[in-house]
């Protein structure tokens, strides 16, 4: 098929080079001339595991190029992939601009009948808001909108787009379903993970997930934090709680709270939905809610541990909102750092692959070295936030030596903020360990969280 992808962020990106390598003939379109730039000289703007090889097989193959301007190729797809953001308005709703421009562009290019396949996360009703404006334009060739949220993980998104728990498709006619049961057909080799069904039902699937998982993360970060107060231990509170099959043991962790692109903004946006809808999203504004407490919860446990961080130098380890992506948005270290920096702490930070975009964000308010040790120089206290696999076994003697002495003598201090480290061999290392909903009293022979 001849496919055109609008957006060249982490899902046009992917899923451009992923159908690619499935054998189709993909145009991936931006509105960033940089980016396109980089991509066409065979450079990735982003960070994703095995995305480069793959890109550059399939530019090698001719099946994949990119454009930043619109051109007579645009004109003859089978499909047109609208995988732009929709990042949140005022209200927290999920802002349509870019998609509705795309859907113009679609509306004005296209010279035969097409689908036109939404990968953006859009709320309930987009998908015929689209078919009523492509309906309402000039456009001479009949143009069907189909729902196919994207599900990938930002550091797996490769795996993801190869091997997906399912493939969500919301189609109104059986031509569209047929057509995308074709296209993905590949991808359900060993055994069938097409649910289909309508285009509002699928939207609402996509943010249905997210929240489902956000209210996970924030329920054990609250459970966490009652762990701080009453002496229970959260690795305790998750083995127990996890080993219920009807629970299972997945997304239990507690931490400095959800981040990225997706979680903060899709939680938002269906409490948005809610409300314009007259339905209260109790549970979702309530993980919302969780989430923002998560991270001044983090930052108050810092303060505290430290008797206070004002005139202090905290070095963060780990800026990406999770590890194997060098995406910071909405990352738990960019609030983490904004609320020291507020408090009068002085932050350096380092991350494997994000640091030069937290660099740019923080535009010097910070420092980011390029060594995970040498952030550590002079700092007093030692904050993990991203469980990079780099980060996992540190050689501890070495950041004690790296770390000042805290206060009235006492050992150094490491925050573990995904409770990656085993609270034993820190404490060896003649160092102090303060974890997220850890009972100090039972770490001596307690093993990591993961
Ligand atoms: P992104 O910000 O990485 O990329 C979006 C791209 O769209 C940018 O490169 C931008 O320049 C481009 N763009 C904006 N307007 C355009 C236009 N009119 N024409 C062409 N390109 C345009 O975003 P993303 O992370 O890839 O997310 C895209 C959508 O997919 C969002 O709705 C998001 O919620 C959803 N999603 C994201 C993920 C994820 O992990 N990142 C996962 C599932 C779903």
């Amino acid at each position: 098929m001849r496919l055109v992808v609008f957006g060249a962020g982490y899902v046009g990106l992917v899923t451009g080079t992923g159908l690619s390598d499935l054998g189709h003939d993909v145009l991936v379109y931006d509105i960033d001339p940089d980016k396109i730039a980089k991509l066409v000289s065979g450079r990735i703007p982003i960070y994703e595991p095995g995305l480069a090889d793959l890109m550059h097989r399939n530019m090698r193959g001719g099946r994949l190029s990119f454009a930043s301007s619109i051109a007579d190729s645009f004109n003859t797809a089978d499909a047109y992939f609208i995988a732009v953001g929709t990042p949140p308005d005022a209200e927290g709703a999920a802002d349509l601009g870019a998609v509705m421009a795309v859907a113009d562009t679609i509306a004005s290019v296209a010279k035969r009948r097409a689908l036109v396949v939404v990968k953006s996360t859009v709320p309930v009703g987009t998908c015929d808001a689209i078919q009523a404006r492509l309906a309402g334009s000039t456009s001479p060739v009949s143009l069907e909108v189909v729902s196919n949220p994207e599900f990938l993980k930002e550091g797996d998104a490769v795996s993801d787009f190869f091997k997906p728990d399912r493939v969500v498709v919301g189609a109104r006619s059986e031509d569209a379903r047929q057509m995308l049961r074709e296209l993905y057909a590949p991808l359900q080799l060993s055994g069938e993970r097409l649910v289909m069904t309508d285009p509002r039902s699928s939207e609402l699937i996509k943010y249905a997930s997210n929240t489902m998982l956000a209210i996970r993360i924030s329920f054990m970060n609250e459970m966490s934090r009652l762990c701080h107060a009453t002496g229970a231990d959260i690795h305790s509170v998750r083995l127990g709680v996890g080993a219920d099959s009807r629970i299972g043991k997945k997304f239990l962790y507690a931490g400095p709270g959800y981040g990225g692109s997706c979680f903060p903004k899709d939680v938002q946006a269906l409490a948005a939905l809610g409300r314009q809808n007259g339905v209260a999203m109790r549970v979702a504004e309530a993980a919302h809610m969780a989430n923002e407490e998560q991270s001044l919860f983090l930052a108050d446990l810092v303060d505290q541990t430290l008797e206070g961080v004002r005139g202090k130098q905290i070095t963060l380890w780990g800026c990406a909102f999770k590890p194997e992506t060098d995406d910071i948005r909405e990352s738990p270290a960019l609030r983490l750092a904004e609320a020291l920096l507020a408090r009068g702490a002085t932050v350096v930070a380092h991350d494997p692959e994000a640091g030069p975009n937290f660099a740019r964000h923080f535009d010097g308010r910070l420092t980011v070295k390029e060594r995970d040790y040498d952030a550590l120089d002079g700092s007093h206290a030692l904050v993990l936030l991203t469980e990079w696999r780099s980060y996992r076994a540190p050689n501890f003697a070495e950041v004690k030596k790296r770390l000042l002495a805290g206060p009235s003598g006492l050992p150094p201090l490491l925050v573990d903020a995904r409770n990656i480290w085993r609270p034993a061999e820190v404490l060896r290392a003649g160092l102090r360990y303060q974890g997220i909903g850890v009972s100090l009293q039972r770490v001596a022979d307690r093993p990591s969280q993961r």
